[in-house]
C-alpha cells in the first residue's frame, strides 16, 4: 500500500471566514425621478409630492405623489367605471387570463421586483427573491385558479362581487402585502383602489407596468401614494364598497369607527405580540433556527413575528446559550448583499420606536443580550436583540415592538404555557416546538392565535387562510376563506337551497 501513499503537502488552513461582500446589483431597476399616481390605467400628475428613500443609507430614490381627496375621489370613480363597463360581468375564466398573466409576469421581473422592494424597504435581498416575491406570484396563480370556480367554492349561494374595494397596506411586505389583497379582490370581480404605505410605494408603482403589460382593462387596479391622509380619504370615499386594511391596531380600530353603521365590508389584518412556545421534548437546534427565523426574519417587521419566546424551564439555560451563540453569525448590513441576514429598519420612525421599547425594558428590569455587530453609519439600523429575565408584566412583553427584538420567559407546565401565551390582547400566530403529536394539538386547541405552527414559523403558503382573534383584527386572508370578503351571498334559502 506504501506506494499508493499520496506525498504530503502542507496545505494553508485559512483563519478568516467572513464572508466576502456579494452585492446585487441595483442596475436593473429603472426608478424615475417622479411617480404620480396611477389611475384609469394613466398616471395622474400629483400635485403635491414627498421623496421616498432608501433606509439602508437614506439616500433619496424618487419623488413620489401625496394624493389628496381629490385624487382618491377620482381613483374610485376610474374603479367604479371599470367595475360597470365589463370587469365584474365579465367569465371568471376570462378574468383568470389576467391572474396568470400578473403571476407569470412577476415570475419574470421577479429580480427587478426583489432589487427595488430591498432597497426602498430595507429587507435583505435573500428574504424578498426568496420569499416576497415567490409568494406574491403564488398569490395570484392561486386565486387565478379560483376566478371561475366561485359556484363551486360556495354551493347554492350565488357569490357576486362586491363592488369597488379600498385597499391599505404597510410597509414590511409592500408587494406581498398588495398581492394579498388584489389578487383574491380581481378573482372575484372586483376593481380595486390600493394605497401602499407612505415608506415603501415603489413596488407598488412598478406594478402598475406590470398591469399594462398584462393589458388589465384600465381602471380595474389603481394605484394612489400618499400618507394616512390618504388612507383616510380612502375609508370615508363614499363610493367604496368594501375596505382591506393590514397595519396597526390603533388605525384598524379607528377605521373601525368610521365605518361603523356605514354597511361597507371591513377586514382587518393587525398588530400581534406571537408566542413561541418551546417545550423540553423538542429539537433544540431546529428550535433555534424557528426562533431565529421567527423574530429576526424581516428584521422583526412581521405582524406575525414570534416576539414573545416561552421555553420550558429544563431547558432554559442550554436554549439561551444556543440561541446566543445563533445570533453571532447572523450577519446585519447591505439589504442588497446576498449573504445578509438582518437588514435595515425601516424608517426613522420605526427605528424610534424600537429604540424606546428596548430603553424601557432595561429600565423595567430585563436582561439585553446583544451579538458584537458592527453597525453601518449611516441610514437606520438595530443590533439583533435579546431580553431574558422579562416579567409578563413588561412592555416588550406586551406590546408590539415591530423590531429585532426577543423576550424572553419561562413555564413549566402546558397549562401555564396557555396561561401565559393567551396573555395579551393580540391573537395572531403562535408557535410550538415538542416531539408529541398529541400535544401539539392539544395546544393548539386552546392558543388563542389565528395560525399555529408546529416545529416551524412564519410559514405561509397561498392556499392557507391567515388572520386574527382578538386586537388582531377579523377577517381571513388566503385560501378559500379569503374570497369571502370580496363577495356578497345571496340567501341560500332564497336561491331555493
Ligand atoms: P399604520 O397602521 O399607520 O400604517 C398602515 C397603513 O395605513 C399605511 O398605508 C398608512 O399610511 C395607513 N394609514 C395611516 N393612518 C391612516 C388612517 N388614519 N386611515 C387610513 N389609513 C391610514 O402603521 P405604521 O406604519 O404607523 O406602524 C406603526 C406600528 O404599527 C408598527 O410599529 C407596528 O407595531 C404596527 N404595524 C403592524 C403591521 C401589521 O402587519 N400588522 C404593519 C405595519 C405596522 P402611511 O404609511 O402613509 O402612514
Amino acid at each position: 500500500m506504501a506506494e499508493l501513499d499520496k506525498p504530503q503537502r502542507e496545505v494553508e488552513v485559512p483563519g478568516d471566514w467572513t464572508y466576502a461582500s456579494a452585492p446585487e446589483s441595483r442596475d436593473i431597476v429603472e426608478i424615475a425621478d417622479r411617480y404620480g399616481h396611477f389611475v384609469g390605467g394613466e398616471w395622474l400628475e400629483p400635485t403635491e409630492t414627498y421623496e421616498t428613500i432608501a433606509p439602508r443609507d437614506e439616500e433619496p430614490l424618487a419623488a413620489v405623489g401625496q394624493a389628496t381627496a381629490a385624487d382618491v375621489g377620482r381613483a374610485v370613480a376610474a374603479a367604479r367605471t371599470a367595475y360597470a363597463d365589463g370587469w365584474s360581468s365579465l367569465p371568471g375564466s376570462e378574468r383568470a387570463k389576467y391572474l396568470f398573466r400578473i403571476a407569470r409576469i412577476l415570475q419574470e421581473r421577479s429580480r427587478e421586483f426583489a432589487v427595488l422592494e430591498s432597497l426602498n424597504g430595507g429587507k435583505p435581498i435573500k428574504e424578498s427573491r426568496d420569499v416576497d416575491l415567490p409568494l406574491a406570484a403564488a398569490h395570484f396563480f392561486y386565486y387565478a385558479g379560483w376566478a371561475d370556480k366561485l359556484e363551486y367554492a360556495f354551493p347554492n349561494r350565488r357569490p357576486r362581487p362586491v363592488g369597488v374595494a379600498g385597499q391599505i397596506i404597510p410597509w414590511n411586505f409592500p408587494l406581498l402585502m398588495l398581492a394579498w389583497k388584489v389578487a383574491p379582490a380581481l378573482a372575484c370581480g372586483n376593481t380595486v383602489v390600493l394605497k401602499p404605505a407612505e415608506t415603501t410605494p415603489l413596488t407598488a408603482l412598478l406594478f402598475c407596468d406590470v398591469l399594462r403589460q398584462a393589458e388589465l382593462p384600465d381602471g380595474v387596479v389603481n394605484i394612489i401614494t400618499g400618507d394616512g391622509r390618504t388612507g383616510a380619504a380612502l375609508v370615508e370615499s363614499e363610493d367604496v364598497d368594501k375596505i382591506a386594511f393590514t397595519g396597526s391596531t390603533e388605525v384598524g380600530k379607528e377605521i373601525q369607527r368610521r365605518l361603523a353603521g356605514t354597511g361597507k365590508k371591513l377586514t382587518l389584518e393587525l398588530g400581534g405580540k406571537a408566542a413561541n412556545i418551546v417545550f423540553d421534548d423538542a429539537a433544540l437546534d431546529q428550535a433555534v433556527e424557528g426562533i431565529v427565523n421567527g423574530i429576526y426574519f424581516n428584521q422583526g417587521h412581521v405582524c406575525c413575528a414570534g416576539s414573545r419566546l416561552f421555553v420550558q424551564e429544563s431547558i432554559y439555560e442550554p436554549l439561551v446559550a444556543k440561541l446566543e451563540r445563533r445570533l453571532t453569525t447572523l450577519r446585519v448590513g447591505d439589504p442588497l448583499d446576498k449573504n445578509t441576514d438582518v437588514g435595515a429598519i425601516n424608517s426613522a420612525a420605526q427605528l424610534e420606536r424600537i429604540r424606546e421599547l428596548v430603553a424601557s425594558g432595561e429600565e423595567e428590569g430585563a436582561e439585553i443580550y446583544q451579538p458584537p455587530c458592527v453597525l453601518p453609519e449611516k441610514g437606520y439600523w438595530f443590533a439583533p436583540t435579546v431580553f431574558t429575565n422579562v416579567a409578563q408584566s413588561y412592555r416588550i412583553a406586551q406590546e408590539e415592538i415591530f423590531g429585532p427584538v426577543l423576550s424572553v420567559l419561562t413555564f413549566r407546565t402546558p397549562e401555564e404555557a396557555i396561561e401565559k401565551a393567551n396573555n395579551t390582547p393580540y391573537g395572531l400566530s403562535a408557535g410550538v416546538w415538542t416531539e408529541k403529536g398529541s400535544r401539539i394539538l392539544w395546544m393548539a386547541q386552546r392558543l388563542r392565535a389565528g395560525v399555529v405552527w408546529a416545529n416551524t414559523f412564519n410559514r405561509f403558503d397561498p392556499s392557507s387562510p391567515f388572520g386574527g382573534y382578538k386586537e388582531s383584527g377579523f377577517g381571513r386572508e388566503g385560501g378559500l376563506h379569503g374570497l369571502e370578503p370580496y363577495l356578497t351571498f345571496e340567501d341560500s334559502e332564497t336561491f331555493g337551497g
